[in-house]
């Protein structure tokens, strides 16, 4: 099945009760069982839920996985992972990340005993250089939020295969409509499903999928044990979600193309952070790895300052101001007091994230009223 087919059939069957083509919201905690232990594959809906199956189903078919676990944040699917390691083990990350990995690592995990080393990653030699005996995972997130870095996946995965260690790949912002991570050697694949996959901004979700049936089973145990799931009606939209996934991504990509464009050669506007440009120092990677650019582009202006970044947002009438992404809506953020607030000024001025810097979801309306917008707000 190739990949427009399988968001809308992947993982699927009509529901067994009266074959209803979209499974129905299963809204209950808890299973009829005929004598104890006698259920249908279902008893208590922490453990498993048939919406939810039914998602984890189709996360797991879309990105060319085995098996799906969905939760409550796209957090809550990362702390699951993190829950893999034991006190002393190092993690070494992407070192431009979504703010709130940063500080569920910084601010919960240490806590733990966990090292975390934040690394450059288009630097490969960087990579290896940090691993030591108590290295367990590779944690990588491309394109990066919000530089728009990219990280060659393949590459970081021949080192993981080399010293035995777990890859897992955030993919909330390419989506496997533009890459697929299992495929380039990753483990896991983690997604905030709040974004792209759901897909209309009204849930919050996360995920994992995985191939390998120990590291599922691990990751199920974790998942059940510390509980935090995702409800059947936030399940059910996201399977609907994901029927549409592919036509939107073909707009968000169409779109964000022309808005990258129109920003690179608006006079007001400095730098323009998008992979799909020629000179984007990461673009031969991004060409190899992903089958379009994306939607999501970073940009300063001229006037570099706060107020300036501040006055520019403010403006806007068709971008909202928000925080997330992914949305059918466009949507323009300030990371540096939004989205990345939660890391130190000097810290987040080292990966690039000036106080100057807007990041735009270009959404999937008329382009024109896209570029009017951007026009006037700039003006
Ligand atoms: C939003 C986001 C997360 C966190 O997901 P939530 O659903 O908000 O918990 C993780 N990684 C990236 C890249 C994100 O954009």
């Amino acid at each position: 099945m190739k990949f427009n087919t399988k968001t809308i059939h992947g993982g699927q069957h009509p529901d067994k009760a009266y074959g209803a083509v979209m499974p129905p919201i299963y809204q209950t905690s808890t299973y009829a069982q005929s004598t104890p232990g006698g259920h249908k594959g279902y008893e208590y809906s922490r453990s498993h839920n048939p919406t939810r199956s039914a998602l984890e189903n189709a996360l797991a078919s879309i990105e060319n996985g085995v098996y799906g676990l969905a939760f409550g944040s796209g957090l809550a699917a990362i702390d699951a992972v993190l829950k893999l390691l034991k006190p002393g083990d190092q993690v070494i990350s992407t070192a431009d990340l979504y703010g709130g990995t940063y500080r569920l690592f910084t601010k919960i995990f240490e806590g733990f005993g966990i090292k975390f080393c934040f690394v450059p990653m288009d630097n490969m030699d960087a990579i290896e250089n940090y691993i030591n005996d108590r290295t367990k995972l590779l944690w990588v997130e491309t394109p990066t939020n919000p530089m728009m870095n990219i990280i060659d996946i393949k590459g970081v995965a021949s080192i993981a295969t080399k010293h035995n260690l777990l890859l897992a790949v955030d993919n909330t912002f390419a989506t496997p409509y533009l890459q697929r991570p299992l495929d380039l050697g990753a483990q896991i694949v983690m997604h905030s499903v709040t974004k792209y996959i759901g897909g209309h901004s009204d849930l919050v979700m996360g995920a994992l999928i995985v191939k390998d049936k120990q590291l599922a089973d691990q990751l199920y145990f974790i998942q059940n044990a510390s509980g935090a799931i995702c409800g059947p009606q936030d399940s059910f939209l996201a399977l609907r979600g994901i029927k549409t996934l592919h036509v939107r991504m073909q707009r968000h990509c169409e779109n964000g193309k022309k808005v990258a464009h129109f920003l690179k050669s608006h006079p007001k506007v400095d730098d323009v952070y998008w992979p799909g440009f020629v000179d984007h120092p990461n673009h031969l990677i991004a060409k190899n790895q992903m089958d379009d650019y994306g939607g999501m582009i970073s940009f300063s202006t001229k006037e570099d300052s706060l107020e300036g970044a501040i006055k520019v947002v403010e403006k806007f009438k068709i971008f909202t101001l928000a925080e997330s992404l992914g949305g059918v809506e466009s949507l323009a953020g300030h990371p540096a007091s939004m989205t990345h607030a939660s890391i130190p000024k000097k810290e987040r001025e080292k990966i690039g994230v000036k106080d100057s810097l807007i990041r735009l979801s270009v959404g999937i309306e008329d382009i024109e009223d896209l570029l009017e917008d951007l026009q006037q707000a700039l003006a």
